[in-house]
């Protein structure tokens, strides 16, 4: 089968990472179009998978947060980006959309009959989402999706919530290979946590991108109560929020924990830095669509500790497989760090339950599963048209 995936971005967020080795893997008969440049086109392009950058810069004025005028304002880039997308997609058997500004063009875009998959990996909420926006995405999703793959009952519970319609919905969870944490040697832990500058104190690793949202301003109060820790922020402003950045740093530099946090910025190290911390903590003030990084600091065998909502809820089983605290509690994260800190046992215990869990529920295999699943629904259909029209 023929399938043409379609990502508005070309930066490594966690979207593109976790699809990633799903196209590595079935890359024959794939092709990949994008609508911005960027560091994923040539992973793509390292698997033999054909990327078209359809770049439109007036696209990127639609945000989250979009009201009406700016959406209107980009309706002639839309128009003239969805001529050239129904030209290349008229020739794929399926057209499946990663990110939401991809499915709504693939919406326009796709032949009649055409099996359009989204793949959404956000939460539809006030919180992240203008109500104009979400009533959109919805009532596309219900009319022109064929089925709507979520990374998380949190994200399908959003889905629903908004208006969409449950029999389209099918649950995936995301999924992370060990591999790349079991050949980690100990000398290149040792060799990080010199480069830190923190290699004899307990160091904390905050994994993702800088942003309000992801809350790496509550670890930094966390810290506070946290005598002698340092904390390590891994990751960088993805999508123009610079200006946090710069109140994180602000912050840093407080006498209560100067010297003790390093900002390492964007990083393809992950399994090396993940294996040199202490604990891992994940600090999104608001529901986590998935949360790749908690499962990635599983199966690091570090504890978790990550904040109570979202898809984090399906990945820990709190004081089992990691710890979960109330989001945007300083305080309590911050005893939860102490804890964890004094009783190196239970940090232990949690850390290794953490890590088979991880390996068992979040597998590649697991996520290859439940895709393949998907697009074999339609293989039926698919072998009908061909045999009627001869053209696939
Ligand atoms: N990540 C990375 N380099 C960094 C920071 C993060 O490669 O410097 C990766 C991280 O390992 C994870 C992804 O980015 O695979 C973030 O995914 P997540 O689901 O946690 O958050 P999202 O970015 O989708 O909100």
């Amino acid at each position: 089968m023929k399938i043409l995936y379609i990502d508005q971005t070309g930066q490594l967020g966690g979207g593109e990472l976790a699809i990633l080795p799903w196209l590595r893997a079935h890359s024959e008969n794939a092709r990949v179009v994008l609508f911005e440049d960027g560091p994923f086109r040539p992973l793509l392009e390292e698997c033999g998978i054909p990327v078209d950058v359809f770049a439109l810069d007036t696209l990127k004025g639609v945000r989250r947060e979009s009201g009406i005028a700016s959406i209107f304002s980009s309706l002639p880039a839309f128009a003239s980006l969805r001529s050239r997308l129904a030209k290349l997609a008229g020739g794929f058997d399926i057209l499946y959309t990663n990110s939401q500004k991809a499915f709504l063009l693939a919406a326009l875009s796709k032949r009649r009959g055409q099996p359009l998959i989204w793949h959404l990996r956000d939460i539809l909420t006030a919180e992240h989402f203008s109500p104009i926006l979400r009533k959109i995405a919805v009532f596309a999703g219900n009319r022109y999706a064929s089925v709507v793959i979520v990374n998380s009952h949190a994200t399908a519970e959003s889905f629903v919530a908004a208006g969409g319609l449950r029999r389209k919905v099918r649950v995936v969870h995301d999924g992370v290979s060990p591999q790349p944490f079991d050949s980690v040697v100990p000398e290149t832990i040792a060799m990080l946590r010199k480069e830190i500058g923190s290699d004899l104190r307990p160091t904390i690793g905050v994994f993702g991108r800088l942003s309000p949202w992801k809350g790496q301003h509550i670890l930094l109060e966390a810290l506070s109560s946290v005598p002698d820790a340092h904390v390590v922020l891994i990751g960088d402003a993805l999508f123009g929020e610079s200006a946090y950045v710069e109140t994180l740093k602000a912050r840093a530099s407080q006498s209560d924990i100067t010297g003790r946090v390093h900002f390492l910025g964007f990083r393809r190290d992950i399994p090396e830095l993940m294996k040199a911390m202490d604990i891992i903590v994940h600090s999104s003030t608001s529901a986590e669509p998935f949360g790749l990084v908690i499962v990635e600091g599983m199966l690091a065998g570090k504890p978790v500790i990550a904040t109570r909502a979202g898809g984090a809820v399906e990945i820990i089983q709190d004081g089992e497989s990691g710890t979960l605290v109330t989001p945007g509690a300083a305080s309590e994260l911050g005893a939860a760090i102490r804890r964890l800190l004094a009783e190196p046992v239970e940090a232990e215990r949690i850390a290794q339950a953490g890590r088979r869990r991880a390996e068992r529920v979040f597998s590649l295999e697991a996520l290859f599963q439940g895709i393949s699943t998907v697009i074999n629904e339609f293989k039926p259909r698919l072998s009908g048209q061909s045999s009627s029209s001869g053209k696939h």
